[in-house]
């Protein structure tokens, strides 16, 4: 990894004890993110932010940013920039002790990838879970979620121990409304409209690296561990 090899040749020789875990996962919904930044973010003891949780969260709340994003999320659309960036921005900065972070549905645009550039100046390793839309779309539709903590399912692939009930918690799971299939396909197409400028962005600064997501969990797992370790 560009910045941390620097680090090492410097002499700094507890670089890796030091360095810290600022990971951006990307990927099409349901590729696996949500997935990967729990097990991430339990591996190497560091938070789990997530937009899209945040978003459902205020949903659920009815808060004041739930009045601005509820229908965008609900239908499939794409929260304006200006909103998501600020929003992350203040996770960052209250995390700014923490070993690092997991970033999981953030950025979406260019705009939001430069937005962070500008502000935040610390390195990030940015991992992309590549998955063909034929099994996106099967993963989206039998996700299930737990309502209660929010872990993720899915019917085939991941199903709970006991149907309908989350194994971690007992709470019930449902389907979210936007993995519904007329929406699934809207946010595909918000996907595939800005996920190439988002990969050039990364690709140019050197520190994107490509995880294949068409394996069981425990193996994009440890290809991500990987990744991370190179
Ligand atoms: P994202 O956060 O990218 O939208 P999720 O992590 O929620 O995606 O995963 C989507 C669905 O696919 C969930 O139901 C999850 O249980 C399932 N899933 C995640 N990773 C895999 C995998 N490697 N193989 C099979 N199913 C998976
Ligand atoms: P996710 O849980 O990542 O699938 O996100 C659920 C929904 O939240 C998305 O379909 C968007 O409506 C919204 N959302 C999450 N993250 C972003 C983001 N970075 N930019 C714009 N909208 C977002």
């Amino acid at each position: 990894m560009v910045l941390l090899k620097k680090a090492e040749l410097k002499g700094d020789v507890n670089w890796r004890k030091n360095r810290k875990m600022n990971l951006i996962l990307l990927g099409a919904p349901g590729s696996g993110k949500g997935t990967q930044a729990l097990k991430l973010s339990d591996k190497y003891k560091i938070p789990h932010i997530s937009t899209g949780d945040i978003f459902r969260e205020a949903i659920k709340k009815k808060d004041a940013l739930s009045i601005k994003v509820k229908q965008i999320v609900e239908e499939g659309g794409l929260v304006p920039d200006d909103i998501v960036v600020e929003i992350v921005l203040r996770e960052l900065e209250q995390e700014s002790n923490s070993k690092g972070f997991v970033l999981d549905g953030f950025p979406r645009t260019l705009g939001q990838a430069e937005s962070l550039d500008k502000s935040f100046k610390k390195h990030l390793e940015v991992l992309y879970i590549k998955l063909e839309e034929e099994e996106v779309i099967k993963r989206l539709s039998g996700r299930r979620i737990c309502k209660k903590c929010g872990k993720g399912y899915h019917l085939i692939f991941n199903h709970p121990q006991k149907e309908n009930i989350c194994d971690s918690c007992s709470g019930e799971l449902y389907q979210r409304k936007d993995d519904e299939e007329l929406t699934i396909k809207k946010r595909l197409l918000f996907y595939e409209k800005h996920i190439g400028d988002v990969l050039s962005f990364y690709e140019k600064q050197g520190n994107l690296f490509i995880v294949e997501g068409n394996k069981p969990i425990g193996e994009v797992f440890s290809l991500l561990c990987k990744a991370i370790k190179e």
